[in-house]
């Protein structure tokens, strides 16, 4: 099978079903992936050199409102000023509810997204357990609660932590207190009521002790047996594809 890298999709499950193409990953299945160089943009799908923006050629990296900056930082959400790079798109997928939440990756980390792909998200994120805080009427509210936390919270994932399995303990009563006192007093009617965290199981079967990341312009083949799938990484031992790093690159995948 030839296809375009994009992401590895998530359902839910004990343990999370996972999908790349057609195909069902999991654990013990013997995956042979080999990239071809050839590079395509995920938006418009023509061939291109190079990719920006996690799989975009750089025209679509340049007009697209999905590769805009404010995507990554809600808060600078730019509609109201008449400025959005595509209005259309905006109303469609930023002006719709979205969520603010606490996950464990690494370590407890706070985020937002569109409230239908609140699971999705998580599972992409590789969170052992995660919870909402707040639900916004839009992007960009969500984004600016996600902005006041973020100097308490961490934005970040420290992959090599994630990726070897050790998760710190949380008190999630206490956390979720202590972020929704940091909500900004304008936007406190938007918390939600305080509820334990929803646990996800990932599919691995075991942690890679010294994980290493593996890069597909510098070794193009992947192939052995799977270990565990977490989040966007495929797991072969201590070796590690993130296929969301990769998107955009054309792969044959075997069997
Ligand atoms: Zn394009």
């Amino acid at each position: 099978m030839k296809l375009v890298l994009e992401r590895i999709i998530h359902q839910p499950g004990q343990p999370l079903v996972c999908h790349l193409g057609d195909r069902r990953l999991q654990p013990g299945y013997d995956i042979r992936l080999r990239a071809t160089g050839r590079l395509f943009c995920i938006a418009c799908g023509r061939a291109t050199r190079r990719t920006y923006r996690g799989g975009l050629c750089f025209p679509c990296s340049q007009t697209l409102a999905r590769a805009d900056s404010c995507i990554v930082r809600p808060h600078t959400c730019h509609f109201h000023r008449g400025t959005c790079r595509e209005p259309d798109w905006g109303r469609q997928h930023c002006f719709q509810p979205h969520v603010v939440y606490l996950a464990l990756t690494s370590h407890l980390k706070v985020g937002v997204t569109a409230a239908r792909r609140t699971f999705a998200r998580w599972s992409e994120q590789g969170a052992g357990q995660a919870v909402v805080l707040a639900e916004c009427p839009d992007r960009r509210q969500a984004g600016l609660i996600e902005h006041a936390l973020s100097r308490h919270f961490s934005d970040r994932t420290n992959w090599r932590a994630l990726l070897a399995g050790g998760r710190p303990r949380v008190d999630w009563q206490a956390e979720w207190w202590r972020a929704a006192r940091l909500v900004p007093r304008q936007l406190q009617h938007c918390l939600v009521e305080p509820a334990p965290p929803q646990a996800l199981t990932h599919p691995v079967d075991s942690y890679p002790a010294r994980p290493r990341s593996q890069h597909l312009e510098k070794q193009p083949l992947l192939a052995g047996r799977l270990t565990g799938i977490l989040g966007q990484y495929l797991l072969l031992g201590d070796v590690a594809l993130n296929v969301r790093r990769h998107a955009g690159h054309e792969v044959e995948i075997e069997p």
